[in-house]
């Protein structure tokens, strides 16, 4: 989402004349747009005000805004402490950047705007052209969450559930398509519990799948709970929406589920997981999982590491508990922390096996790849097959755009090399909806 949300804070600054530099030392204005789910996200903050300071000792300083999480969590703090900062602005807030900008360059004024304005900061961004022209590209479908994980920040820092509207969202997918666009991954902290006066994501994902030229249709990130059987059943009948699903689970024990108000069991999990087995073989996961979190014990653990051998999934994120400044989770009693790191590290490497297993698995088959871009300096190309793993060909031919079947010759954890066996013209299988 920071990604959307970057590009959109660009498509704000342009109407004020200001482009992109990918020079730090050419920067009249220097927004950093932070993530606070990231262990030590506020530190990075300073570490990188540092290296401006460095770039611009001799030099006038430029304009230094932060927006994001970290902003929202923590402004005051970072104003009082760090005077190089000129303004912070919350990830609802960051509409008001040209004002911003011109109340700095006028006045030198510091700035501390973190309110919740969702449906201000939506209006604004449908009046300005998205101008990504990526071949995958992301649109902010929902923010906010009403979950309340006990270890989440996001419904402090994002606020309460919002959903956009379906003809400011068509708009926008259509703008993206028109730019180059082939790929679309909605977003939303609980994408799947869009809803927007009675419409659904599944009613969206039917809509946006008529676009013409969009391949291509993803959606992250799913909460288990809002897994309703209108959206399993897209996933039978909309071609054009890939056969991977992240949904995060955290942990394979129901009391440590239970003590995360992460509100369904694990069982619960697996029933969501074997009606979208059962309604489209193809599918596969990937999720997000919590080592160490307050509570766990050995047999927590155990429960976790069985479920990630039957889930099979092919990604995992996984993490060490650590604590969030002002979530339950902060004031529970905490796991040992060496236990924890030790805990993540066996869980690592059995997750690592599993994925490899299934990427072994892929070798000298076919898989329908997208391909992105262009390798700067080389002739190969970089792109996504349908579970968005990466491939790498080689290619005199212009692939960007395209999808082409590929045979997967080898690869590791990262990667896939291949070589392209025949362009996919009109496919069925990406020709629109099914029925
Ligand atoms: S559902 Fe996701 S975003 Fe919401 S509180 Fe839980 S972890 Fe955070």
């Amino acid at each position: 989402m920071n990604e959307y949300d970057s590009n959109r804070i660009y498509d704000i600054a342009k109407k004020i004349h200001y482009t992109k530099t990918q020079r730090l030392e050419e920067a009249d204005c220097y927004v950093l747009n932070t993530c606070h789910i990231r262990e030590k996200a506020t530190e990075k903050v300073y570490h990188d005000i540092g290296r401006v300071k460095k770039e611009f000792k001799n030099k006038k300083k430029p304009i230094v805004i932060i927006t994001g999480c970290v902003a929202q969590a923590e402004g005051e703090i970072l104003i009082d402490r760090e005077k190089y900062i000129d303004a912070v602005l919350g990830p609802q807030s960051y509409q008001h950047l040209n004002e911003t900008i011109r109340k700095i360059e006028k006045e030198s004024k510091r700035i501390n705007s973190t309110e919740f304005n969702t449906v201000e900061k939506f209006d604004t961004l449908n009046l300005l052209k998205n101008s990504n022209n990526e071949i995958s590209t992301f649109l902010t479908i929902q923010e906010g969450c009403d979950k309340f994980c006990k270890f989440c920040v996001v419904p402090y820092t994002r606020g309460a559930e919002f959903s956009r509207s379906m003809d400011e969202i068509l708009n926008e997918a259509n703008e993206l398509v028109a730019n180059g666009a082939r790929e679309i991954t909605l977003l939303g902290q609980n994408v799947n519990s869009y809803n927007f006066k009675g419409k659904k994501l599944s009613n969206l994902i039917h809509e946006i799948s008529k676009i013409e030229n969009l391949l291509r249709i993803r959606y992250t990130t799913s909460h288990p709970l809002d897994f309703s059987e209108d959206l399993i059943k897209i996933h039978e009948v909309c071609s054009k929406l890939m056969p991977l699903i992240h949904l995060p689970v955290q942990s394979g024990s129901n009391s440590i589920l239970k003590s995360m108000n992460r509100k369904h069991s694990k069982e619960e999990y697996l029933d969501t997981v074997k009606k979208l087995k059962k309604i489209n073989p193809k599918i596969k996961f990937s999720s997000d999982f919590i080592i160490g979190y307050p509570g766990e014990t050995e047999n927590d653990f155990i429960d976790t590491l069985k479920l990630i051998e039957k889930m099979e999934y092919i990604n995992i994120y996984s993490y060490v508990f650590s604590p969030r400044p002002g979530t339950p989770a902060a004031n529970m009693e905490q796991v040992n922390r060496e236990v924890a790191k030790q805990r993540l590290k066996v869980f690592q490497e059995k997750a690592a096996k599993i994925k490899m297993c299934y990427r072994e698995n892929l070798f000298n088959k076919q898989s329908l790849v997208l391909f992105e871009n262009k390798i700067e300096n080389s002739d190969k190309y970089f792109g996504r097959d349908e579970y968005l793993n990466s491939v790498v060909v080689k290619s005199n031919e212009d692939l960007k755009g395209k999808i082409f079947e590929v045979k997967i010759l080898n690869g590791n954890q990262s990667t896939l090399v291949g070589m392209i066996k025949k362009k996919i013209k009109e496919t069925p299988q990406y020709n629109n909806v099914r029925n």
